[in-house]
């Protein structure tokens, strides 16, 4: 059929493009579909001290409770609705649902604060804090620093000047600011020093190969002496083995989070995971 006009790599392409965007629009659609049958879950990953093993909070990591396929990872389904209002819709319920925990665990005496993941489209929706403010109101069990922000150093430089007056309102509220995947975004000094976060996590590609790589090795070095310099606290992310946590340590890096000390897990399982362990900033 493509063959018709000469022009069949065109047509291929076409054909290819089409179909990518149906994939994609069917997709949303299950997505959508998926939301309003509370398909979505958050599982929950410790980010621990790692000199003494106290836990210092734990990550919110969606998953989809999908009836045929199983438990999906967010890689396998959230870039079907990036720049999508969806995304905006998923990361409301996020919020939520993390708030619900987090009140739901100090009813049972648990103090455990849980970072969420942003999404950069939520950030700059112009009712961001409006919403989140109304959804902490909502909670009043929930204090507002029992909840983390995470924001992706890629999307804090979209818009540095929007996105550092709402970070700023954020912390007004009374929470804490992380930034994701720190050193893949290639933000400038002077983009660091203006952004107010508390917390910088290094991205695990770095910690992975931090053992082999001496290139690796020096970004991570890099990265927790900026931290110092500016006054943040820095986390690694994807502590895999005992030798990262060590050698981590020997770096200055005390926080951290990966599979070494525990993999992301659904919330009556690190409630129990925690019942054996310090828990608490102090
Ligand atoms: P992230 O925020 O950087 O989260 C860390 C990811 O690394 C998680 O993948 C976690 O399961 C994984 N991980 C933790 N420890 C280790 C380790 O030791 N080794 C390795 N190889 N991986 C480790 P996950 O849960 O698949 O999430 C992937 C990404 O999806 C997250 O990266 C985050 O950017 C995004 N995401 C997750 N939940 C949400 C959400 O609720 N909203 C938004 N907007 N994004 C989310
Ligand atoms: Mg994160
Ligand atoms: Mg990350
Ligand atoms: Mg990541």
């Amino acid at each position: 059929q493509a063959k018709l006009t000469g022009k069949n790599r065109y047509h291929l392409f076409d054909d290819a493009y089409d179909r990518q965007l149906r994939e994609r629009h069917e997709g949303r659609e299950c997505i959508r579909h998926a939301l309003a049958r509370q398909e979505f879950v958050l599982y929950y990953q410790p980010k621990v001290d790692m000199r003494d093993g106290r836990v210092i909070g734990a990550e919110a990591l969606i998953r989809w409770q999908h009836p045929e396929r199983g438990v999906l990872p967010p890689g396998v389904f959230l870039p079907l609705i990036a720049n999508d209002p969806l995304i905006v819709a998923l990361g409301d319920w996020v919020i939520e649902a993390a708030l619900a925990q987090v009140s739901a665990w100090r009813a049972t005496g648990l103090v455990l604060p849980v970072s969420v993941n942003v999404d950069a489209l939520q950030l700059a929706q112009a009712d961001f804090i409006a919403k989140l403010s109304a959804a902490l109101a909502r909670y009043p069990q929930a204090h507002p620093s029992d909840l983390e922000l995470e924001v992706l150093e890629t999307s804090a430089l979209e818009d540095i000047v929007a996105v550092t007056k709402t970070l700023r309102a954020v912390q007004a509220l009374g929470l804490s600011l992380a930034l994701d995947d720190f050193g893949t975004g290639y933000s400038s000094l002077s983009y660091l020093k203006r952004l107010p976060v508390e917390t910088i996590k290094i991205d695990q590609s770095f910690v992975r190969d931090m053992l082999d790589d001496p290139d690796d090795l020096a970004i991570l070095e890099g990265i927790i002496s900026l931290a110092a310099a500016f006054r943040r606290q820095v986390l690694a992310e994807g502590v895999e083995t005992a030798a990262h946590s060590e050698r981590l340590l020997q770096l200055g890096c005390t926080l951290g989070q990966g599979y070494a000390i525990a993999r992301p897990m659904p919330a009556d399982d690190i409630s129990s995971w925690c019942a054996t362990r310090r828990v608490g900033t102090a």
